[in-house]
């Protein structure tokens, strides 16, 4: 099965679906399916007992509709061409999507993470960031990373430093690379925003009474149960603050095993218990279940597949119990899946809006190393001020004191975290919103087709208007 998978023939059949609902020539089409530069590449590394390693490394640029180009690296052994060039076209079609003004790009090291020390998966990625700054294939204009599956805050510290080592003249040398640790100039709520976004956009599509009528639930996320295969940055995140929402999070699969407990799991304890042991498998207040791909048959309200592309297949699709499929993870849903989930009537949420979350907040980030300040900086303390007067003005008015909570948080600027967190949650409701115009205007049966007709028709206009088509 894994052999004849290929994520960019996927993501290339998506957008031909889309395309059918609008009358772009076929040249524009072919254009904006296309990889526009794909690099591969092999270092070697000496390993800390001597011995040499080649390591193989790719970064592939989808579009340069928009420049620079955004999107993950990836540290997997599941690493290759076809993969990354999948993953550079969905970035494409997400930062169109929530209107962030990036091309689409992705990278990967085909590495076991497990297998290195973190002297040698800091020498991997430091060389990896010179590979990349030899060609020209990173830079705050022209391409910048992020993090993603098996790398996080402490790879983005090190490929901003390496860049800035080969470019000391340069005062944006920050924006080269998004995802950082607060103090390498990263921003707050960026470790938790893909997450987070996905329980906005989980929230939102549970709040279309119409649609969860058809699939017999009641609207609203609180009570119902969900099970979250990968409990990473993403899954971890997204389990959070869904478990906030007042949903039960009754599953967790990881690459391992997996927990079940029908009353829920506590998904705090859990990830404290995996970062002490390495795994899921022991934790007391759960049922084992070792074949963890088996819990996405379990019964349940909601699935959130964050780990891995290619992991409800037609070989599965025909098992999945859950009424939604909120895809976390980029890909999770083959084609041929989809076609079974949604003759089942499965309501599916899109990974290239779900998951936006991370590139929307890796946009702000950006903006801030740009602009050398923090969000907030300035005004905060001049909201506050204003804020005060008016309250002041309002207590004098009445004859009433607020109470001193009340009082504290209406008085308060917005920090960065706030405003951050605000942007967030605007850019994934607003999103959602276009989507949902789209699919409606343009009589489309599924959310991804909507996506993908709404992103294609943002980039078809982006080439129209450079001149390169008519
Ligand atoms: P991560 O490395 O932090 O976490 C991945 C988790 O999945 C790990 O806990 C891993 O053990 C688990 N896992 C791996 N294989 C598994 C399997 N077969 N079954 C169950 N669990 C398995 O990665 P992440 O950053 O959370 O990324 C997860 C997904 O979300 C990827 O598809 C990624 O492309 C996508 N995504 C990530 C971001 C981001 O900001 N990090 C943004 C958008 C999309």
């Amino acid at each position: 099965m894994k052999s004849e998978y290929n994520l960019f023939n996927e993501v290339s059949g998506f957008v031909d679906a889309a395309s059918r609902y609008t009358d772009h020539p076929k040249g524009l089409i072919e254009q904006i399916k296309a990889c526009n530069s794909v690099y591969q590449f092999n270092f070697p590394l000496h390993r800390d007992n001597g011995d040499y390693e080649v390591i193989e490394g790719f970064r592939v640029q989808h579009s340069h509709h928009k420049l620079p180009v955004k999107g993950g690296i990836r540290f997997s052994t599941e690493v290759e061409v076809n993969e990354v060039m999948g993953l550079a076209a969905l970035m494409s079609f997400k930062c169109a999507l929530v209107d962030v003004p990036f091309g689409g790009a992705k990278g990967g090291v085909n590495i076991d993470k497990k297998r290195f020390s973190i002297n040698e998966l800091e020498k991997i990625t430091r060389r990896y960031t010179a590979e990349l700054i030899k060609k020209n294939f990173i830079g705050p204009a022209i391409d910048v990373p992020a993090p993603d599956l098996g790398t996080g805050a402490r790879e983005m510290a090190w490929i901003a430093d390496t860049y800035m080592a080969f470019h000391p003249e340069s005062i944006n040398a920050f924006g080269c690379v998004t995802g950082k640790p607060l103090s390498q100039s990263g921003i707050e709520g960026r470790t938790e925003a893909t997450g987070k976004g996905v329980s906005i956009g989980i929230r939102e599509a549970l709040n279309l009474k119409e649609e969860m009528k058809k699939i017999g639930l009641s609207p609203g996320i609180r009570g119902k149960s969900v099970i979250v295969q990968g409990l990473g940055n993403v899954g971890y995140y997204a389990a959070l603050y869904l478990q906030e929402e007042g949903a039960k999070i009754i599953g967790i699969a990881e690459h391992d095993g997996g927990l079940f407990n029908k009353k829920g799991l506590n998904v705090d304890k859990v990830a404290q218990f995996k970062m002490e042991h390495g795994t899921v498998n022991g934790f007391p207040d759960a049922t084992a279940v070792e074949n963890s791909a088996g819990l996405l048959e379990y019964e349940s309200d909601i699935l959130v597949p964050a780990a891995l592309e290619n992991q409800i297949t037609d070989e599965n699709a025909g098992r999945i119990k859950a009424k939604v499929i909120g895809e976390a993870a980029n890909g999770p849903i083959t084609r041929a899946a989809e076609k079974i989930l949604l003759e089942r009537g499965v309501f599916i949420i899109p990974d290239i809006f779900l998951n936006a979350g991370g590139v929307t907040v890796s946009y702000f980030e950006w903006l801030k190393n740009l602009s050398r300040v923090s969000f907030g900086k300035i005004d905060k303390h001049y909201d506050m001020l204003d804020n005060l007067r008016i309250v002041e003005a309002i207590e004098k008015a009445s004859g009433q004191k607020l109470p001193t909570a009340q009082r504290k948080a209406i008085v308060k600027g917005a920090s960065e975290m706030d405003l951050v967190m605000s942007g967030l949650e605007e850019s994934m409701i607003s999103s959602f919103e276009s989507l949902i115009k789209t699919r409606r205007d343009h009589n489309i049966p599924d959310l991804r087709t909507a996506a993908f007709v709404h992103s294609l028709n943002k980039i078809a206009t982006s080439y129209i208007d450079l001149g390169v088509f008519p």
